[in-house]
């Protein structure tokens, strides 16, 4: 398997079949990311994506889930991915499910017939970079798209057919905004009705644009205190049913809910957090190394 550069994928698709068909990101400009700062964006040829298949066909046997990297997949138009699906298809007839990153722009590129198409052909679950619904907090880290986009092109996804898993981050809004956080993110949650919400929570890492702006006192981290108080308000008003997959490592509280019935377990879950922990460490900013 050919993979070129760094790879990320998100923790829920360790048993997926991971097939590079683009290297880094085309937007490459998030404030608060990294990943693919030093890594040039090219698109990998369908001829070496076949070689990928024919080769994890001979490894693995029945693939049911592939998530084609890399940080923004779902750039690539309709006309390109169209046949990566049914190469796909082709050596994995039972797949069920081929997923990817995708950019809320890279939604607003394609037509509501293409999207329906891509459906069609099993791309019908994307892992959506909304990051928040809080328009100041959007605009600050510098998404390239506006919430006004994120609210249109998610129901463009819900009538089209393809299923989503929102990925918001805690602590997005910085300090003393993270209530104001909570609600606009379950305001957003609650139109665009997720298959499911990822939660991440924000750091300052390395040698990012946010890092720098910590530095110069522009954006004010929130202390452990407030990011877990943003995450219980932000449960608190979730109404629609959708899965909080809460399991990434940078999180404090680890955990994944069906919502809105198990609101009461989850909440409790991070008050019994809230209790254990100190004032000093609930005051302080914990330093996050990677996404
Ligand atoms: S957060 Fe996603 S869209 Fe933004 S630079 Fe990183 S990989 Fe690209």
């Amino acid at each position: 398997m050919k993979y070129t550069g760094p790879t990320y994928r998100p923790p829920y698709e360790a048993n997926s079949l991971l097939l590079q068909v683009t290297v880094g990101c085309t937007h490459n400009k998030c404030k608060f990311c990294t990943m693919y700062k030093d890594t040039k964006f090219s698109i990998e040829s369908l001829e070496q994506i076949e070689k990928d298949l024919e080769e994890s066909s001979t490894l693995y046997g029945d693939v049911k889930r592939v998530f084609l990297v890399n940080g923004d997949a779902f750039v690539l138009s309709a006309k390109r991915l169209k046949p990566i699906a049914k190469l796909i298809i082709q050596y994995f007839p039972n797949v069920e499910v081929i997923t990817m990153y995708a950019s809320i722009n890279n939604i607003k590129s394609k037509t509501d017939q293409e999207l329906k198409e891509l459906c069609d052909l099993r791309i019908n679950d994307l892992w959506i970079g909304t990051e928040t619904g809080h328009e100041e907090t959007l605009e600050y880290m510098n998404k390239g798209f506006s919430l006004k986009d994120s609210y249109e092109q998610l129901e463009r996804l819900n009538k089209t057919g393809i299923r989503h898993i929102d990925i918001l981050i805690f602590g997005g809004a910085g300090r003393g905004k993270g209530i104001d956080n909570a609600i606009a993110n379950a305001k957003l949650i609650n139109a665009s009705k997720p298959l499911g919400v990822s939660i991440t929570t924000m750091g300052a890492f390395g040698d990012s644009q946010l890092a720098a702006d910590v530095e110069k006192g522009i954006f004010v981290p929130a202390t452990e205190l407030e990011v877990l108080e943003e995450q219980k308000k932000m449960i608190e008003l979730i109404e629609v049913e959708t899965i909080y997959l809460g399991i990434h490592g940078i999180n404090t509280v680890t955990f994944d809910a069906q919502l809105p019935k198990d609101k009461g377990k989850a909440i409790k879950l991070v008050d019994d957090t809230i209790a254990k922990m100190n004032d000093e460490f609930l005051n302080s900013v914990p330093e996050r190394h990677s996404i």
